[in-house]
């Protein structure tokens, strides 16, 4: 194929109007080109080209649940996106139709890459994974898909005020089946054998939830699993200062130290949210070479805090950004995401000359997401040798009206209304603003109705996370008024 006189955004930030030649996935020339006979051709005359954006923090099992909650913190909205008991199983069709509805906002809003960190409730099966990874196959989006387990019992993972939990409720807790180690390890195998690598588009990575949320061994497991088989880890780290009070409640340490001791921290790691650091956490972080998702609209919702980006930034840290999941920020639109990364840290600090901009914000919406999932050589920037993740917009429209900064339109301007062909490993996902593999219209109309039965049908769940409600609250309250040894202002302040 090759894309015909489009305005082709260059890794420096420029944009320049180039022919693009793609073959088997990948850009092989770029320049003023002569056609082949075999070419297909795609006219870009109107169109800016860019690279897709690399969304690292989701979780597609809460796509349902759009719209649906506000004004919790995390530890209690967990409750309802994550009941404890009595969670409602999804049919393979719901599942399915669930995680389209991820794929098509994410693709139309110039998104190519998802980190799915995949939490299935009540349990991830292997039958469960294939719905989710037939609907990625499906829309033709690149997807790592992080297999998320944990092997602790609920109330040993979040202090909250026993006393305030019937023993009806803890027995309950008690019952609930946890997967061990061992047979979280054995999914991942089999979900790996099957589908890592399949169309040069799907990969399958290890999901400890969080290290407050794990055993040590299971933490020890996961890192010489991943090491073995050369995967990525992504594990919930610090999202909260709750979270930082756990740490040296459990173990008399921060969790990040925790972490080194385990030697769990490494370059195939990726800290999701990476909030409530003490200064040295943000060494440990620096010198093991892991990523930290920047998921800030999440954490806005949840109250959770404001990550120190710009001081990780200043130590080396690689760091990507997420949407995270559809019930703690009920929009999936990267772009948007982008824009209050290049507009939030300047409010951190007066000095103005070490102030984040555009071009820092799409750095981490590009190259450090291809860095967070191990393809920092291969994806993120418009280049020959890279693979053809590539995004058209309409260039009559309002964001790019008049053309000053191809860039800094992109990262302010709101664009994704205006993407009009996406392209993933040099295939066609979106055609004409629409997507081009699956009937999105049937789509809508399913996941409307799927959707709000599963809602509906949530309710009687949601009965008994309101019996847990008070004991966490009280765990809550009692946690943000801890000293954590974080110094800094952000947020959860009480
Ligand atoms: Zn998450």
């Amino acid at each position: 194929m090759i894309i015909k006189n489009g305005l082709v955004l260059r890794p420096d930030g420029s944009a320049q109007t180039l022919d693009i030649r793609i073959e088997r996935g990948r850009i092989t020339e770029l320049g003023a080109l002569g056609d082949r006979s075999d070419d297909q051709i795609l006219d870009a005359r109107d169109r800016l080209i860019a690279p897709g954006l690399v969304n690292t923090h989701c979780h597609s099992n809460e796509n349902y649940f759009k719209g649906c909650f506000d004004n919790l913190p995390l530890e209690l909205w967990l409750l309802f996106s994550y009941p404890v008991l009595s969670a409602p199983r999804q049919s393979a069709r719901e599942i399915y139709v669930r995680t389209m509805l991820g794929c098509i906002e994410m693709l139309r809003s110039g998104c190519t890459t998802v980190v799915d960190f995949l939490y299935e409730m009540p349990e991830t099966t292997p039958e469960s994974v294939t719905a989710v990874l037939q609907a990625y196959r499906d829309s033709g989006m690149r997807v790592l898909l992080i297999v998320g387990y944990s092997d602790k019992v609920y109330y040993e993972t979040t202090p909250m005020a026993m006393e305030m939990l019937t023993p009806e409720l803890k027995e309950r807790m008690d019952r609930e089946p946890l997967p061990t180690p061992e047979e979280s390890l054995q999914l991942v195998d089999a979900l790996r054998e099957r589908w890592h690598g399949l169309d040069n588009r799907i990969a399958i990575g290890l999901g400890p939830s969080g290290p407050q949320r794990c055993s040590d061994r299971e933490l020890e497991m996961t890192a010489e699993y991943a090491a073995r088989h050369d995967l990525r880890i992504h594990i919930h780290t610090l999202e909260t200062k709750m979270q930082a009070y756990t740490g040296r409640l459990y173990w008399g340490k921060t969790i990040i130290e925790h972490l080194h001791d385990l030697n769990f921290l490494s370059p195939r790691v990726s800290l999701n949210h990476a909030i409530w650091l003490t200064e040295r956490d943000i060494d440990l972080v620096a010198e093991s070479g892991a990523t930290a998702t920047h998921n800030l609209l999440s954490n806005f919702k949840l109250g959770s805090g404001i990550s120190p980006v710009p001081e990780m930034l200043a130590r080396g840290i690689n760091i990507s950004l997420g949407t995270d999941g559809k019930s703690s920020n009920d929009s999936q639109d990267m772009y948007e995401v982008v824009k209050t990364v290049a507009l939030l840290h300047k409010t951190q600090q007066p000095e103005f000359e070490r102030w984040l901009g555009a071009p820092e914000s799409w750095h981490m919406g590009t190259l450090g997401g291809a860095q967070s999932i191990g393809l920092h050589d291969e994806l993120g920037r418009i280049e020959v040798g890279q693979r053809a993740d590539l995004v058209l917009f309409d260039r009559n429209t309002i964001p790019f009206t008049p053309l000053n900064n191809p860039l800094h339109q992109l990262v302010y301007c709101l664009p994704s209304s205006t993407v009009r062909t996406v392209l993933v490993e040099g295939e066609i996902a979106v055609d004409d603003g629409r997507m081009a593999r699956v009937d999105e219209v049937e789509l809508l109309r399913e996941g409307n109705e799927l959707g709000r039965a599963f809602v509906e049908r949530s309710g009687a769940t949601f009965e008994i996370s309101r019996k847990i409600f008070p004991a966490v609250a009280a765990g809550y309250r009692h946690a943000v008024a801890q000293d954590v040894g974080v110094r800094r202002h952000i947020g959860n302040e009480v």
